[in-house]
């Protein structure tokens, strides 16, 4: 429990609107789960009944059970051919996977080209052994140690993203002995957008989606006051609690049919000689990138936004900020180690107190 609180790295703000003029007859529900993704995910509505919210949220729920189950790297589930079964038949043979898996793989080649080849999904034999020692120095903190560059080097001989065979007419995905997909940097985000086009589909349109840092507002909130949802932003300089609140965040941004999404050091990691070694790794150096304490993206896609916070948390300041600056309806922010926060212009103007946005 204290584990996903943890890697909760953006929050919803309370919204202390009252029902008033016509949208009286709106009410505002919410829902917490934790059994996805290894989050916590949240879902808050304006629905006219609880029974239209509890159908919402079920939605929500059984398409995230299902995204989960597909994009998980660590277990099998009966009946289902996941990223993990991918993973087990590498160097034997052809998986045949559901149209989300191909698609999923798809967007990602797509956005390595984009993002200068810094998100790659085919760095799992690297990621893994960086997941192995950090469970490993979690478990027993006394004797934590960092994965030697000798292993890093070897396992990074097989993570070319080119050799990620996906026969899209057939669905199916090959990938040679020694590979191995991770699409931690980009699931969550995919399952979050997926999820939100059905909901808008189905008429739903004052919706928030929380997952564990990926925010997707549908429509605005139908209190009768706001037009704006306000989705706070986890200081990652603020100490990890078990509740969030106006306290520890950093600044809240004002939005309506959008995605903010977070990258952060502080997600997950562990301490070796006193020092923090997070979760995002630079294929470059092979070790946690090292430029931020955490960024923020803020566009329409949220499987876009995810990829992009992860690839803008990497890069370097410089092109970090050209990547966002060249990608059309993309704001940003990157919160430095001294604290200091640098953001788009855009960006700014959504932001409460760096830009004075109101939420109405
Ligand atoms: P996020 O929290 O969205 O920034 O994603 C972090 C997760 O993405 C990690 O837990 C890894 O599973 C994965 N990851 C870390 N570094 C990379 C990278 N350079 N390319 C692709 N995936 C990565
Ligand atoms: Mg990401």
């Amino acid at each position: 429990m204290k584990k996903i609180l943890i890697f909760l790295l953006i929050i919803i703000l309370a919204s202390l609107g009252i029902g008033c003029s016509n949208q009286a007859e709106y009410s505002k529900y919410r829902t917490d789960f934790f059994d996805t993704f290894d989050t916590i995910v949240t879902v808050m509505a304006y629905t006219k009944t609880e029974a239209e919210f509890k159908e919402l949220s079920d939605l929500v729920y059984n398409n995230f059970t299902q995204m989960n189950s597909l994009f998980d790297i660590y277990n099998d589930y009966e009946g289902v051919n996941n990223i993990k079964t991918i993973n087990d038949n590498a160097g034997i043979s052809p998986v045949k996977v559901d149209g989300k898996i191909i698609d999923l793989l798809i967007t990602a080649k797509d956005w390595y080209k984009k993002t200068g080849g810094v998100v790659n999904v085919a760095l799992g034999p690297v990621l893994n052994i960086w997941h192995d020692y950090r469970q490993e120095g979690l478990a027993a903190p006394d004797q934590a140690v960092l994965p030697p560059m000798l292993e890093l080097l070897e396992a990074n001989e097989y993570t070319d993203i080119d050799k990620v065979v996906i026969d899209a007419e057939n669905s199916t995905v090959y990938i040679e002995q020694g590979m191995r997909l991770d699409v931690g940097a980009i699931a969550k985000g995919y399952a979050t957008q997926v999820t939100a086009d059905l909901l808008t589909e189905k008429g739903y349109d004052s919706v928030l989606i929380s997952a564990g840092g990926n925010v997707k507002a549908i429509g605005s909130p139908k209190d009768g006051v706001r037009s704006l949802w306000g989705v706070g932003l986890k200081d990652p300089e603020s100490p990890l609690e078990l509740s969030v609140s106006e306290s520890n965040i950093l600044d809240a941004a004002y939005v309506s049919d959008m995605s903010v999404v977070s990258s952060g050091s502080y997600e997950r990691f562990y301490v070796v000689d006193g020092q923090e070694y997070h979760h995002i790794i630079d294929p470059e150096t092979l070790m946690p990138a090292e430029y931020y304490s955490a960024v923020t993206v803020m566009t329409q896609d949220s499987a876009a936004a995810d990829i992009l916070s992860t690839a803008i948390f990497i890069l370097p300041p410089k092109k970090s900020m050209e990547l966002v600056e060249s990608l059309d309806g993309v704001e940003a922010l990157w919160v430095m180690h001294d604290g200091e926060i640098i953001a788009t212009e855009g960006m700014k103007q959504s932001l409460r107190d760096l830009g004075g946005a109101s939420n109405e």
